[in-house]
């Protein structure tokens, strides 16, 4: 047996928790979002106007906290974390600023970035509030937060294991956001929980290569039969809204803007809820998986239409949350997912390592190797090579331990919760 492989791994979820508040404390706790929102825009007003725009964080904490507290009612805490969200936002924008002068000194762009041309207004009244002082959990499934009156305690549901991992006491939970769903009237706490992990690689029993593409969402090269998984129900749902868009777009009145709104949330939530089931279909455990690291790659789609750029985007999102999602999933099932590089991952031979365009005859189905003759469908050089590259990896050690974060929950994120158990299993097609 090898040795270990013990890499270190920081596994965050964000969680979705519908507070059932009555109606006075719904009132409550709203006002009280309110003021903090009003309070941020205060702070952010003064900073601009008498501060010549630095918002010191300790000095604006000397000189508004205590009118804070009187002025808008609000608790010493949520005091404290209005001022402080000022600052970080003051600090981002002249981070910017700089970044942009810089760029454009050293000719990288001709863009002047508009940053603190007037004070940054807060519109959004979520309210950032700290685990232990701003709100704590009680028995029987209830929540309490901290007000402008008082604590209130409130019953809150969410999705079952996500519960039961709040509740287990294995998980640190952190910096809440309290966050008002306009349309659907109602409240919700996004609670991240975080679990520091070691993963011992060599006990890993399969390696797996995940390539993403457009034919296929995804091929997955086990080392044994190859999984298919085929992308063509989805395609035709997104083709279908695509064109809805289009035809929104040429109208481009208001209500239609508004419905193109609701379109892109709808087309998000379904990729997402695509990604959730593929995602945990190849999160095993002690499944190692090697995704392609996509960073610095254009996502090629092939199109001549107008809108490529447009879908191009789409597809290199969806790209994006499919890996953040395999990578998150693999940590919490008892695997481990890797980004591996993905440089000519379709060109290379998987037996002879040769490379070339040429390996690939007029780009068709088939890949023929010129220098050894080896052939293969094309479709699965891809998941075959981001494979090897994993053996690699673990053999020679360069894999490193990392920090996982469950991409989008956030207070955007009005879909439903995440689903982890596959409810409409994805067709799956085993190769040979
Ligand atoms: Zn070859």
């Amino acid at each position: 047996m090898n040795e270990p492989y013990v890499v270190k791994d920081s596994l965050t979820l964000s969680i979705k928790l519908k507070l059932s508040a009555n109606y006075e404390q719904k009132a409550l706790l709203l006002r009280t979002m309110d003021s903090y929102r009003d309070a941020m825009n205060y702070v952010s007003r003064y900073a601009f106007t008498q501060l010549d725009k630095r918002a010191n964080k300790r000095k604006l904490n000397d000189l508004l906290y205590r009118e804070l507290r009187i002025r808008y009612n609000l608790p010493s805490q949520l005091a404290q974390s209005a001022i402080r969200r000022v600052a970080s936002t003051y600090q981002g924008e002249w981070t910017k600023i700089k970044q942009n002068a810089e760029h454009r000194k050293l000719g990288y762009t001709k863009k002047y970035y508009h940053g603190l041309e007037k004070a940054p207004e807060f519109k959004s009244r979520t309210t950032e509030i700290v685990y232990g002082r701003d709100y704590s959990f009680g028995k029987n499934q209830t929540a309490s937060v901290n007000t402008l009156e008082g604590r209130v305690r409130v019953a809150y549901e969410g999705w079952t294991p996500h519960v039961e991992r709040l509740r287990s006491g294995e998980w640190k939970i952190g910096t809440a956001k309290l966050w008002y769903d306009k349309r659907r009237k109602a409240l919700y706490l996004i609670v991240p929980i975080t679990r520091e992990q070691s993963v011992d690689l060599n006990d890993m029993t399969q390696v797996q290569g995940v390539d993403v593409g457009m034919r296929y969402l995804a091929v997955v090269g086990t080392g044994e039969k190859p999984i298919f998984v085929k992308g063509s129900p989805i395609h035709h749902k997104k083709r279908h809204l695509q064109r809805l868009r289009k035809r929104l777009q040429e109208k481009g009145t208001r209500s239609a803007k508004r419905r193109l709104a609701a379109l892109s949330r709808r087309e998000r939530r379904l990729t997402s809820d695509v990604n959730h089931r593929l995602s945990r279909k190849i999160a095993q455990p002690q499944v190692l998986v090697g995704i392609e690291d996509l960073t610095h790659i254009r996502v090629k789609i092939n199109t001549k239409r107008k809108d490529t750029e447009e879908r191009r985007q789409a597809e290199q999102w969806a790209f994006a949350d499919l890996h953040s999602k395999i990578l998150y999933k693999s940590s919490l099932y008892g695997g481990y997912a890797t980004r591996q590089d993905a440089h000519y991952t379709s060109q290379g031979c998987p037996r002879c390592e040769h490379t070339s365009k040429n390996n690939r005859p007029g780009k068709g189905l088939l890949f023929t190797c010129e220098a050894c003759g080896y052939t293969l469908h094309a479709d699965l050089v891809g998941g075959r090579n981001v494979r090897l590259r994993t053996l690699v990896a673990r053999q020679g050690r360069t894999i490193t331990g990392r920090v996982s974060t469950v991409p989008d929950v956030d207070s955007n994120d009005t879909g439903p919760d995440p689903v982890e158990e596959s409810r409409n299993p994805l067709t799956l097609v085993r190769g040979s």
